[in-house]
């Protein structure tokens, strides 16, 4: 009986031996566990740390897939909206020579006819020149190699010093001087080097798209009167072919030369009024931002600086502003009256004043600059 109750008894005490390590070892488990949860934690708040995180940044991440597609699809389509300038503007122009030139030439008085070759043939080389130079002349980017260039922040996306009125374009993934924004119909940055060319490419298309509008006013009304009169007698045909018993093929109206003629008359007047009215609308609001000196990122900083110091009782004035006039004729480069002929009325690929990294007083600017930042 005593054999039994010690040989029990020592059973009991191996059970709780095993108990005990097990309990030990599944407590030395979770503790490592613990650890390397821990360890993980701080790994990876180490890695995401910023200190300027905030909801801005933290909706810029949730938005990142979103910016990313779009960056890439404006990338892609930045060419196809070039093939499409060129494919629109050339067939205007093939009208143009086809249909109306030869009509001018019949028509015209010869005083007449001057204007309309003199006119047409300089809008015509003003547009193709200004457009070459803005899709092909590069903005500017701040130096890659280290300079001694004055630097207001720093880009976050390329690690670099951003020098002033300089901002990061998400589609050219660069750094672009003076930005004023990306544009799709020339696949190219708007900047510093090829601003005026933008501005002046806007300007002579919109004045081209005017002048082809009203020298066709009068041949666009013949042309659409003579559509719908086609489209009444197809119709009227068409019901005297049903009523007869017998087939019998109708005469032609108007024979294919002819037809084409007039669509495409009506072609030309349509797609010259809209870009007109589109591309003139654009051009009135970057010569708005011109005449103020600023771009159109700026326009929205100095409206959010100029509202901020509203209401502190301060008054905000742009640092990059020489005055209305001043700013044309830098914007322009024009430094003498000439240059007014030879910069602004012909082709010309003089460069802007400045490098863009840092903007000293253009010499053409007489007036004291205004004070750097708000008074
Ligand atoms: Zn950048
Ligand atoms: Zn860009």
């Amino acid at each position: 009986m005593r054999s039994r109750q010690r040989a029990f008894s020592a059973v009991m005490r191996l059970c709780v031996k095993c108990l005990r390590v097990g309990r030990r070892r599944r407590f030395r488990l979770a503790w490592r566990l613990q650890q390397l949860w821990r360890y993980g934690h701080l790994c990876l708040g180490s890695l995401l740390y910023n200190s300027f995180t905030n909801s801005d940044v933290v909706l810029d991440s949730l938005f990142e897939p979103i910016y990313w597609l779009v960056d890439h699809v404006t990338r892609w389509f930045g060419v196809v909206f070039v093939a499409l300038v060129i494919v629109l503007t050339s067939s205007i122009v093939a009208i143009v020579y086809i249909c109306l030139l030869p009509l001018i030439l019949q028509t015209y008085p010869p005083g007449w006819i001057c204007w309309h070759l003199a006119y047409g043939h300089w809008n015509l080389l003003m547009i193709l020149f200004h457009y070459y130079m803005a899709i092909t002349t590069p903005p500017g980017h701040p130096p890659q190699a280290k300079s001694n260039t004055v630097a207001v922040s720093i880009c976050r996306k390329c690690i670099s010093p951003k020098p002033a009125r300089a901002h990061h374009c998400s589609i050219c993934n660069r750094c672009v001087l003076k930005m004023d924004h990306h544009c799709p119909w020339l696949n190219n940055c708007v900047g510093h080097y090829n601003h005026r060319y933008f501005f002046s490419f806007c300007l002579f298309m919109t004045m081209g798209c005017v002048y082809c509008g009203i020298s066709s006013w009068d041949i666009f009304r013949e042309a659409y009167a003579a559509i719908q009169r086609l489209k009444l007698l197809e119709k009227e045909t068409l019901q005297v072919a049903a009523n007869q018993t017998y087939y019998q093929t109708p005469p032609p109206t108007f024979s294919f030369r002819q037809r084409a003629f007039h669509k495409s008359i009506v072609y030309l007047w349509v797609l010259c009024s809209s870009v007109a009215l589109a591309l003139g609308a654009l051009t009135l609001w970057h010569a708005a931002l011109i005449t103020r000196g600023e771009t159109s990122i700026e326009r929205h900083i100095n409206n959010k600086e100029r509202q901020r110091l509203q209401k502190k009782g301060r008054v905000f004035r742009n640092p990059y502003s020489y005055g209305t006039w001043a700013n044309w004729k830098v914007f322009l480069g024009v430094d003498t009256h000439r240059h007014w002929l030879t910069r602004v009325l012909l082709p010309s690929t003089h460069l802007p004043h400045g490098t863009g990294l840092s903007w000293d007083h253009p010499p053409c600017v007489t007036e004291p600059r205004t004070p750097l930042l708000a008074i």
